[in-house]
Formats: C-alpha cells, sequence, structure tokens
C-alpha cells in the first residue's frame, strides 16, 4: 500500500469517527427544546396544577375578617379553582356568615 493512500485512509477513519461522535453528542444533547411551538412538560405540570388551584390554601384556618377579605380579594377566581376562595367560603359558611346558594331555598 502506497503511504499516501495509507495517510488518506486514515484522515478518511478519523473524518467518520468524529462525524458519528458529533451526530451522537446532537442526539442526545441537541434540540432538548423539542419542536417549535413544543411546550416543556415542567410548563404542562405547572398549568395543569394551576387549574386545580389559582391560589393555594394557607396551612392554617382563615380567621373570620380575613375569610371575608379574602373573599373580596379573589372576587375573579372560582371556588371550583382557587384553594385560597374555597378556604375562605368555607370559612364563612361554618360561622354562619354566609349560605350557599343551594341551601338557600331550603329557609
Ligand atoms: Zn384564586
Amino acid at each position: 500500500m502506497p503511504a499516501e493512500l495509507k495517510y488518506v485512509v486514515i484522515v478518511a477513519a478519523v473524518l467518520v469517527v468524529v462525524g458519528i461522535a458529533t451526530y451522537a453528542v446532537v442526539q442526545l444533547f441537541g434540540n432538548r427544546a423539542g419542536p417549535e411551538g413544543a411546550v416543556s412538560a415542567g410548563k404542562i405540570l405547572q398549568r395543569v396544577a394551576g387549574e386545580d388551584t389559582c391560589h393555594r390554601a394557607p396551612e392554617y384556618p382563615y380567621a373570620i375578617d380575613e375569610a371575608h377579605w379574602i373573599m373580596q380579594e379573589r372576587i375573579d377566581c372560582t371556588i371550583e379553582r382557587c384553594a385560597a376562595k374555597r378556604m375562605a367560603h368555607s370559612t364563612l359558611v361554618e360561622a354562619g356568615r354566609i349560605v350557599p346558594a343551594s341551601e338557600r331555598h331550603v329557609r
């Protein structure tokens, strides 16, 4: 085998190895964000959690005045989705300060 041919074979082999290594690195670490417009799993989990509770309930029960304030402060929230408003609402119902709409006709 002529000496020039050996160099050509060695250079070709090195190029193939570098190409495979580059392809492997791109496959492993590149394109992490996914296709354009894709939403990461973390953002999806965040959104789903937000749909359950837009404001988190406190770890302690609300005082009556605090529950009234929360009901006014969270006026745009729904009891179904807002844990803070739901707790404030149940605090006021238990205290007899408000009567749920479903019980009003019973009186
Ligand atoms: Zn809320």
